[in-house]
């Protein structure tokens, strides 16, 4: 992992021309509605598209990382955020509304879902880790003066997992998250990245939840996978939450901002309140071990964080729209629209221009909308049955088969 401390390092760009919120209305991805409600993100097809490559993307890895999805509600009885402590210690950030005569929660974290899953039938030693793993949609109340854009909202999906496991496990599951956060966070385009290490504060003991002997395990597990990995670190000592320490990965952007994603964070609190054991191999109960890690943290702001390192110009793989097929006039529209089809069960995302523009304007719009590759069609192309290709800010490329052109978009997205 490439590691490297930034002081408030200038921002090299105009910050204005990449801002997410401004690109969002240019290219129809999303928009925030004051009849909905501030902080509340409508999703437009174009940022849907995006939304889910995202998460396919994301499914695909934690399944093949030993991880199980889940799916939990977005509301619960006020009775289990009393067990959680949120009803005590969190009530001002929630919504909380009543039906016959009793509290309910609009969920601010998907965690004691994830307990009571696991908590739903006895637990041994040999079914762990358990991970669990879910993009959870919760709602936190921020006030109005705090909220900006997709970066701060009151309504969020989180790319949650929660991981059981014994005291054993600790190391190779946390060598294994750096692993998997480095990993997720260079597949769109992020390679330098600051690392903090949140522990207790040694002097002040009373603070904090779980025993001397839990923190100096975890916090140990933490510092050394860190080392084990080779990866600089700051330790920020008296960081951590009153549960437990944490690892945090900030990613560097294009503008050398620093945004936090990455998050693993032990949890020596909610594992007492909810009783959660498992049985040893000597057939005894036994306490389990919680982390809480989120890998891009919230969906909507990792989303304006990549609009605003890319200033819209998607990856290929998330753009929303790869190709635009422009026809040179009505006459080659049937051509265009056959290429589109073409492309379309290729699991190509195109779109033919039938607009009666010139071909000069609707390659202008198909530059302005960043659309990767335009796919120009006229007399010259039909007749060699082949297609010219401009790609978006580079220009002609020349004319290939539609075949040749598949391959390469093919090998760009890495399919
Ligand atoms: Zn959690």
């Amino acid at each position: 992992m490439n590691v490297k401390i930034l002081e408030n390092k200038k921002q090299e760009r105009e910050l204005s021309n990449a801002d997410h919120r401004l690109i969002g209305q240019q290219l129809d991805l999303f928009s925030i509605n004051e009849e909905v409600g501030i902080g509340l993100v409508l999703w437009h097809p174009k940022g849907t598209i995006v939304r889910k490559i995202i998460r396919d993307f994301w499914e695909e890895e934690h399944l093949k990382n030993g991880y199980q999805l889940v799916c939990t509600p977005h509301i619960a009885r006020g009775e289990l955020w009393k067990i959680s402590g949120h009803l005590d210690y969190y009530k001002e950030n929630m919504y909380v509304f009543e039906k016959d005569g009793e509290p309910y929660v609009v969920k601010p974290m998907n965690c004691p879902f994830h307990i009571q899953i696991y908590k739903s039938k006895p637990r041994s030693y040999k079914d762990l880790p358990i991970r669990y793993a879910e993009w959870g949609t919760v709602y936190r109340y921020e006030r109005s003066g705090t909220l900006h854009g997709l970066l701060r909202v009151r309504g969020f999906t989180q790319d949650d997992a929660h991981i059981f496991c014994t005291a054993e496990q600790i190391d190779e599951e946390i060598l294994k998250l750096l692993d998997f956060a480095e990993h997720m966070l260079q597949r769109f385009g992020f390679h330098e990245f600051n690392v903090y290490l949140s522990t207790r504060d040694p002097k002040q003991p009373e603070k904090y939840m779980g025993s001397e002997k839990d923190w100096k395990t975890a916090q140990r597990a933490l510092a050394e996978a860190l080392k084990n990995k080779g990866i600089t670190y700051r330790e920020m000592q008296g960081e951590a939450v009153f549960y437990g320490p944490k690892i945090d990965i900030n990613i560097v952007d294009a503008s050398g901002r620093e945004w936090q994603c990455s998050t693993i964070q032990f949890d020596f609190n909610l594992p007492k309140r909810f009783n959660m054991t498992y049985t040893g191999p000597n057939g005894k109960e036994h306490e389990i071990l919680m982390i809480h890690r989120a890998l891009l943290g919230a969906i909507e702001r990792f989303f304006a964080i990549l609009v605003e390192h890319y200033e819209g110009n998607l990856p290929i793989w998330l753009a929303p729209t790869q190709v635009k097929i422009l026809p040179i006039s009505d006459n080659y529209i049937s051509y265009a629209q056959r290429i589109h089809e073409k492309l379309q069960a290729c699991g190509i995302r195109s779109e033919v221009d039938s607009s009666a523009s010139t071909i000069s304007y609707k390659i202008r719009e198909a530059e302005v909308q960043k659309i990767p590759y335009m796919v120009i069609c006229g007399e010259h192309e039909a007749n060699l049955k082949k297609i010219s290709i401009r790609r978006h800010g580079v220009g002609n490329l020349g004319l290939l088969s539609t075949k040749e052109f598949i391959k390469k978009i093919r090998n760009e997205c890495g399919w």
